[in-house]
């Protein structure tokens, strides 16, 4: 059993399910040999997938990007996400769902004769962070942002990702803050918002950072909770002076940053504009 996958959960192979342990894919994969494919991971919350439109929308985004033909239509992936959570060893969990270009002699370029995209999902377990975390908040630090110039493409080549996780943990934070040319981009797997004088900004989507699902929402959120929100560069500078930092992602949901840089972040307690968000959020999973 490998750890966050329950042994009773099944996972989705090229057509079949079946348990994790017997899930094998050919070493030729252009998945294992490049990086060469996507990633989604919708969170379940109760049996009830959450922004599975905007989750799916961003997975056709990705596919088109890399020249992959969609395995599925949008009935086939919901009919696919409804068979794993079915399957899952547990109602609240994770489906990720992997699609790479396939299996095809080593070689740079798209292969020439047609090959079919490999196709995998699973399920794995979703704790939502609790009221410790919460109410603690989170600590990070601000990195330069190291990666490549397609961050909108939510590829399994997750190296630049990886090795900025790595930045935090081995400094004993939460999350990295990234920095492009002193402008604000992202987490190592969040998107980050900043809280000035009660108005709540992002920077803008382009090819820098990936979309999260919970962009368009906090947008939605802070317009129903009545909070000022703009999308425009943030530099350094103005990260390190808000009132609040927050992150988000599937997993995070939505969290306070109370550190950055080893210093206070506004109070050092998290503020009104999160409680905000926060509230708004849940009321969101409480209605699925
Ligand atoms: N940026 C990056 C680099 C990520 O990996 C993630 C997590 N998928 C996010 C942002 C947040 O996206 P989402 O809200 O869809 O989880």
């Amino acid at each position: 059993m490998i750890t966050g996958v329950p042994d009773e959960s099944q996972v989705y192979l090229n057509g079949a399910f079946m348990r994790i342990g017997e899930a094998h894919v050919s070493v030729l994969d252009r998945g294992f040999i490049f990086g060469d494919g996507i990633y989604e991971v919708v969170p379940v919350y109760n049996g009830h997938a959450f922004r599975m439109k905007e989750h799916l929308d961003r997975l056709d985004r990705s596919l088109k990007a890399l020249r992959i033909e969609p395995p599925f239509d949008r009935a086939g992936w919901i009919d696919l996400i409804e068979q794993l959570v079915a399957r899952a060893a547990q109602p609240t969990c994770f489906v990720y769902l992997q699609i790479t270009r396939g299996v095809a002699k080593r070689d740079h370029a798209f292969p020439t004769t047609p090959v079919v995209p490999t196709v995998f999902g699973m399920t794995t377990a979703f704790v939502p962070p609790g009221p410790a975390v919460r109410e603690k908040g989170m600590a990070a630090i601000g990195i330069a942002d190291e990666r490549w110039l397609h961050c909108e493409i939510k590829s399994v080549s997750l190296l630049g990702n990886v090795l900025a996780k790595q930045q935090a943990v081995d400094a004993g934070v939460d999350e990295v803050i990234q920095f492009r040319d002193g402008f604000l981009t992202e987490g190592s797997s969040t998107n980050i918002w900043v809280v000035k004088d009660g108005t709540l900004s992002g920077p803008p989507k382009n090819n820098l950072i990936l979309e999260g699902i919970r962009y368009g929402l906090v947008a939605e959120l802070a317009a129903e909770a009545g909070i000022p929100f703009e999308m425009r560069p943030i530099g350094q500078a103005e990260v390190a002076a808000a009132d609040e930092l927050l992150l988000t992602s599937a997993t995070k949901e939505v969290l306070p940053i109370v550190t950055f840089d080893g210093q206070p972040v506004g109070t050092g307690r998290p503020g009104a504009v999160y409680a905000a968000l926060r509230a708004a959020y849940d009321a969101r999973i409480a209605a699925l």
